[in-house]
């Protein structure tokens, strides 16, 4: 039987289970209850013996694992068919606080480390709705969401989520701050405005069942982050148990190995390589010219900061779809101040006028868009303040850079200025006009 357990690691049930649990000195143990209910989950791969969790502290890491591996071309959902079976669901909130305490025992708050925690977690709620049937899924719903306190959420309430944009303003209705959420609370409120539609169907395409999934799982997010902040900020005064901390070194080990597996490519293809102008889409060599028009702050800090640093830092990142960070692929931060700022500020300086000498902020914001949040410059301990950016699409550009837009026989192919550069590369490879590129052709984004 399904309950709130499965999607909801902070109901008072999930606390309950963790409180009656007691001392962390038997999540190593090997549960052959656990391991059963693996075994005979349908679609399972039970080939491997390595692919079975076999403790609480296994199911923790395997829970990242799958979140790691899954954008990646080789997974295969029966290595993890489990987590998607309700009858893991008390194991699973078990497993949920060791992968928490162990990341905020190890990693600081705004760590790579974290970051994929939330993330994962927010991933799973979602998948987890998607194997729930129809019926259940609304009652589940409807729970959680009451478990979150949803009855009378004020927008402010939801400040956090807005900020840190893991929710949009435009997704919520509001009605004199309150957020509406519920079916009968949207028909009590908007019933008598409505005209010419009936409002059963309004509510079911403004709110339904997609936004309360995407709003539950925002909220768990967000709290899991804040769990790991507060377990981050205690650790000074409350020494963390021995095997939370292997945990945690096992955290390390696999977000490690994930990240530079590059999913079968050699690293060559996938990791820095020298920057090939000639390869450049005509946006970018127009950018790089210098922008006039009123595009100019977006030009250089959205377009080019992103384009110049993953072309040179990690050109297959919509191939790979492996989350990095700057550092990863550039730990002393040298090419990044060395030849990617550089590039980027020229840039700046050709724009007419100069970018820096009419907004200075947009060089906080350049560094801002680099993963390093908003200061001078790139600076290691600031890394994980804001996000590193990735190329904006052709769509997009078309939208708000129309000027810069110039299509060639390439963008025909293509969608993103950083395919059309990896294309390029392979092309001019193969004709034999350059040594870069390797197997970029295939490219996606
Ligand atoms: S189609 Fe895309 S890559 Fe080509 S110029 Fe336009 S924005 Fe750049």
């Amino acid at each position: 039987m399904v309950s709130s357990l499965f999607i909801n690691p902070f109901s008072e049930d999930a606390r309950e289970l963790v409180r009656n649990y007691g001392a962390l000195d038997g999540i190593a143990d090997t549960s052959e209850e656990l391991q059963e209910i693996v075994k005979h989950t349908d679609g399972q791969n039970i080939d491997d013996n390595s692919l079975i969790p076999g403790s609480i502290m296994e199911l923790a890491v395997k829970r990242l694992e799958w979140y790691l591996k899954r954008e990646k071309r080789e997974f295969n959902h029966g290595d993890y068919a489990y987590l998607l079976n309700p009858e893991i669901q008390e194991y699973d909130v078990l497993a949920f606080y060791v992968l928490a305490q162990a990341t905020g025992a190890k990693f600081r708050p705004v760590s790579r480390e974290a970051r994929l925690v939330v993330e994962s977690t927010g991933a799973l709620i979602e998948e987890r709705f998607r194997v729930l049937r129809e019926g259940e899924r609304d009652e589940i719903t409807g729970q959680v969401l009451h478990e979150l306190g949803s009855g009378d959420l004020r927008w402010i309430e939801l400040e956090e989520l807005l900020r840190t944009r893991k929710l949009k303003l435009t997704d919520i209705i509001l009605d004199r701050g309150r957020v509406i959420i519920e079916g009968d609370d949207f028909m009590e409120t908007f019933q008598d405005r409505i005209r010419d539609r009936r409002p059963e169907r309004l509510y079911q395409l403004l709110v339904g069942s997609g936004l309360k999934e995407t709003m539950i799982s925002r909220m768990i997010m967000q709290r899991t982050e804040d769990y790991i902040a507060r377990v981050h900020e205690m650790r000074s005064r409350v020494q963390p148990h021995p095997l939370i901390l292997e945990a945690a070194e096992l955290i390390a080990s696999r977000v490690s190995e994930e990240m530079f597996a590059f999913t079968g490519t050699s690293v060559k293809s996938a990791g820095p390589g020298k920057l090939v102008p000639e390869a450049f889409p005509p946006c970018i060599k127009g950018a790089m010219e210098g922008v006039k028009s009123g595009s100019r702050n977006d030009a250089i800090v959205l377009l080019l900061t992103s384009f110049i640093s993953y072309a040179r830092l990690y050109p297959s990142i919509f191939r790979d779809r492996t989350p990095m960070k700057v550092s990863d692929l550039d730990p002393d931060l040298r090419i990044t101040r060395e030849e990617i700022l550089p590039l980027i500020y020229d840039a700046a300086e050709k724009c007419e006028p100069p970018l820096f000498e009419d907004d200075p902020q947009e060089k906080l914001n350049i560094t801002a868009k680099l993963g390093f949040g908003v200061h001078e410059e790139p600076e290691p301990e600031n890394e994980g303040e804001s996000r590193w950016y990735t190329p904006m699409s052709c769509e997009k550009i078309k939208i708000h850079l129309p000027d810069l837009c110039h299509p060639d026989r390439i963008c025909a192919r293509i969608t993103n200025p950083l395919s059309y550069y990896n294309r390029m590369k392979w092309i001019m490879k193969s004709e034999g006009k350059g040594d870069e590129g390797g197997d970029e052709e295939k490219d996606s984004e």
